[in-house]
């Protein structure tokens, strides 16, 4: 709940939060037509702006500050100079001397900002988790000033918001979750004068900060999350988030080229789609967005006149079957056999209990319980924690009586193919095996939801880009 007295402003016209990403933002022409989107669609809306970093420069940053702290040379100074020299062209080309003179000084700073984190870096060989957070969220800042100045430019108020003012999160670091009773609290007080004067606030994307105002980011991509979350505080009307794509497509185009938009989808749908890879949306940006059952739109800042895909609550709509193929391409198996001294049921608490404890997420889950065999598929990047705490675990088997043993499979990839209206459609599962065997593509493990939203097949890694085309072609997507 919000703190009573806690402004909630709403003006006539509908209010709608749009987030524009690091391709929607990644030179001075895209810049530039990101402006003029705002300025049109700010005629009929009300309009509040989310901007990740230019495109690359996250990566770019993340990267310099990994060197500066192993002592890898002077890398980092390259990439000052990179980042001054973006930006710099950026204004150079479209911001007027009066401009230049407010903005300038600003993108300095954070160039500065950067130099003295990097330097401190070096001299420590460290980077902690915190001065992370606050080094790689430095390309929203300068976005997010620039993107401002251009909407001054082209006519309309507008000024640029740090998000550490408006959205509190735990000290996750890296990852951080947002604290939302404080977070609508704060995003409402903050943006209400604004509001009020008819200012569009352009705010960085992928940053928050801690209730003592420490700076944090949401994990990569996470400005789709911020939002969100920003949409869900003002009660907007709608998210639109725009990005390099049509919309969400019925598979990752960079595996799939004939892919196709699909025009509306279900938030269980989206969700399911982000958590297995789709990049066009972070995970965790429905979550927000679910209590009001604000609509997200995802559409194409390069093409913006094709309407996009409309994410809405409730179930979807469209033929029955098979609605979207996504995969995660870095996966692992881990096969645990928990021998004839422990109990199906005991050993499976066990195993579950190891991934609770360190907060391991299981991407599917397959068992046998007659030869009392659990196997689960984890993300390459959890994989060692996992093994390990299933080996202290079940050391006493393993070690001692060695009954019991734990097995890995490695280069996995997860195909998981999704659709709301699977359920009660026979043979989905047969017609994707089907497919596959014709192809020779071994399934190693499948797994399906009773929700049936979705079946998850494991395959090689090498197998991944086939299998998808396969299981999209025999469902004719
Ligand atoms: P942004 O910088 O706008 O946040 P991202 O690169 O994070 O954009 O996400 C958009 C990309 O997601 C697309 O260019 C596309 O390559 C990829 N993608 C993966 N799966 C899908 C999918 N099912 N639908 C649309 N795009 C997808
Ligand atoms: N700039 C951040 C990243 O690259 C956040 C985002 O783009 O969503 O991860
Ligand atoms: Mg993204």
């Amino acid at each position: 709940m919000v703190k009573e007295g806690a402004p909630s402003l709403k003006s006539k016209k509908p209010l709608v939060v749009m987030k524009f990403g690091g391709t929607s933002v990644g030179n001075a022409e895209r810049m530039q037509s990101v402006g003029k989107l705002v300025v049109e669609h700010s005629r009929e809306a009300e309009v509040a702006v989310v901007v990740s970093a230019m495109g690359g420069v996250t990566d770019m940053l993340i990267r310099a500050a990994t060197e500066a702290s192993a002592g890898a040379g002077e890398h980092w100074k390259n990439v000052r100079r990179e980042l001054a020299r973006r930006h710099r062209e950026v204004a150079d080309q479209l911001l007027s001397a009066a401009e230049q003179s407010s903005v300038l000084p600003r993108l300095a700073a954070q160039v500065g900002n950067f130099e003295n984190l990097c330097s401190g870096f070096s001299l420590v060989r460290e980077v902690t988790p915190r001065a992370m957070d606050t080094l790689s969220s430095l390309g929203e800042v300068m976005s997010a000033n620039l993107l401002a100045a251009i909407l001054r430019s082209q006519g309309v108020a507008a000024e640029a918001v740090d998000a550490a003012e408006l959205i509190v999160t735990d000290d996750n670091f890296g990852n951080a979750a947002p604290l939302f009773e404080e977070t609508t609290a704060k995003t409402r007080q903050r943006l209400a004068p604004l509001r009020r004067r008819g200012v569009i606030p352009v705010i960085t994307g992928f940053r928050g900060a801690t209730p003592e105002g420490v700076c944090t980011t949401l994990g990569r991509g996470g400005s789709d999350f911020s939002g969100t979350i920003i949409g869900a505080t003002l009660d907007a009307d709608e998210v639109w988030i725009w990005t390099d794509v049509d919309g969400v497509l019925t598979a990752d185009p960079r595996l799939v080229p004939e892919a196709h938009i699909i025009p509306g989808i279900s938030y269980r749908e989206a969700i399911e789609l982000s958590f297995f890879g789709a990049k066009v949306l972070h995970p965790k940006t429905i979550q927000p967005v679910m209590k009001k059952k604000i609509p997200v739109w995802i559409k194409n800042s390069f093409n913006p006149s094709c309407p996009g895909t409309r994410i809405v609550p409730s179930a979807s709509e469209g033929p029955p079957g098979v609605k979207a193929i996504t995969s995660l391409g870095k996966a692992s198996l881990i096969m645990v056999s928990g021998g004839d001294r422990v109990s199906f049921t005991q050993m499976a608490g066990r195993v579950f209990g190891c991934l609770s404890m360190e907060e391991i997420t299981s991407l599917m889950v397959t068992q046998s319980s007659a030869e009392n065999v659990l196997c689960l598929a984890v993300h390459d990047s959890e994989l060692k924690r996992t093994k390990t705490r299933l080996e202290k675990a079940f050391e006493l088997e393993i070690n001692y009586d060695h009954s019991a043993s734990i097995e890995v499979m490695p280069h996995v990839a997860i195909v998981v193919a999704i659709g709301e209206n699977m359920k009660g459609t026979p043979g989905v599962a047969g017609r994707a095996f089907g497919a596959l065997g014709r192809r020779s593509i071994n399934i190693i493990a499948i797994a399906q939801g009773s929700s049936e939203l979705s079946i998850s097949f494991a395959v090689k890694s090498a197998d991944v880009k086939e299998a998808v085309k396969t299981i999209h072609e025999e469902f004719k997507l």
